[in-house]
């Protein structure tokens, strides 16, 4: 008999993403769908369902009757339905993709092309709790799985630049705002007009900040030792999914591109390798791995959300040592699509697994 999924979240940028995944590959023909919903229960659910209307979220006996829930709805939902609902004796697998559980001692991140192992032993170990992890750590760990495969990475420093709609669909509603009103302001004005007045005024209630024609090195709220929590993500995430220790930091930015984070990394090998050797690694680590040329047509072209916006595809390029320091310092530009690999793809890919 086929399992019962709950989805929730699935109205979302991530959710969205995700249903368009699971039609794609055919995966919704493997379970009863049900769609449940935190403002909208009692209306139409998609023809997906396998209701006619959508359920209540909130409704912890209908949840409970699910074999797997996915959530994509974030994480204040998460801290509030899922302790009582396991406390309630609900055993089923629980996949989200929001940041609550994940560093959790009874859960598991997943990224399967880089941790496969770590995630059939917790499966084998009778974990239950399977969350997708940061973008920019997931996105970072597929661009370089060739390195640490080998066993060459030391540290990494990284400063990303990661897309609007990182921050859900309310910040992309509101960007777009911001194009549309700048724009107005913008218009027949000369370039020097433009640069001279360069004092635009936009609504800024989501984003809180002018992110059109600007851009913003504070994501998520504020830790320790002047670092942000998206900052902070990067070494316990990315150590988690590994299963070791990796020293990771930089400065995390949200920059006006609508979708795709990229990162600008310098990363210090265990050892000197030749540059051929490093090229290699990265690019033939696995299929979704993309190694563009060092040369600016290839660079413009490939290292751009424009072009890996929508496909599975992660671009890394710039590749070249340091011209600084002794040490085996490594210059990287990688980036992908931060909804794809970043978000729903770990997620649907953890259903197909269970
Ligand atoms: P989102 O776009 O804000 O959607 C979350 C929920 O907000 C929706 O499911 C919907 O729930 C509600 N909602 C309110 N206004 C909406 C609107 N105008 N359009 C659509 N939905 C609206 O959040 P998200 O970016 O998908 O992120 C979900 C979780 O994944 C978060 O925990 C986030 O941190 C994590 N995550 C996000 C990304 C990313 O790139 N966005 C990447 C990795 C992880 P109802 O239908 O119940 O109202």
């Amino acid at each position: 008999m086929s399992k019962s999924l709950g989805l929730i979240g699935w109205r979302g940028m991530v959710g969205q993403v995700l249903v368009d995944r699971m039609k794609a590959e055919g995966d919704f023909k493997k379970f009863k769908s049900h769609f449940f919903s935190t403002s909208q229960a009692g209306e139409s659910a998609p023809e997906l369902a396998d209701h006619k209307t959508l359920l209540d979220a909130y409704d912890k006996k209908a949840l409970s009757d699910m074999d797997i829930i996915i959530s994509c709805q974030g994480g204040d939902y998460t801290k509030e339905v899922y302790g009582a609902l396991r406390e309630s004796g609900w055993n089923g697998y629980w996949i989200d993709a929001a940041s609550a559980l994940r560093m959790d001692e009874s859960s598991c991140l997943v990224l399967d092309p880089v941790n496969r192992s770590v995630i059939d032993k917790a499966l084998n170990d009778g974990v239950k709790t399977f969350v997708g992890a940061n973008c920019t750590v997931s996105l970072l760990l597929m661009g370089l799985s060739g390195l640490f495969n080998e066993g060459l990475v030391n540290w990494i420093s990284t400063m990303s630049y990661q897309a609007i709609s990182g921050s859900g669909a309310r910040a992309v509603e509101e960007y777009a705002k911001q194009i549309k009103e700048v724009g107005v302001q913008i218009n027949e004005k000369s370039a020097m007009e433009i640069i001279n007045h360069n004092n635009f005024s936009m609504t800024e209630d989501v984003i809180g900040a002018k992110l059109m024609a600007g851009l913003i090195p504070w994501i998520d709220s504020e830790v320790e030792g002047g670092q942000t929590r998206e900052e902070w993500k990067a070494s316990v995430e990315a150590s988690k999914i590994l299963g070791h220790q990796i020293d990771i930091d930089g400065t995390c930015v949200r920059v006006g591109s609508l979708r795709s984070h990229a990162q600008a990394l310098t990363l210090k090998l265990n050892k000197s390798v030749e540059l051929s050797t490093i090229e290699n690694l990265i690019g033939e680590a696995h299929q979704w791995v993309e190694l563009v040329e060092n040369s600016p047509e290839q660079t413009k072209a490939k290292l751009n959300p424009h072009y890996t916006s929508g496909t599975l595809n992660v671009a890394v390029g710039r590749v070249r040592m340091l011209k600084i320091g002794n040490e085996n310092l490594l210059n990287i530009f990688t980036l992908g699509d931060q909804l794809l690999w970043g978000a729903a793809e770990p997620l649907r890919r953890m259903l197909s697994i269970i």
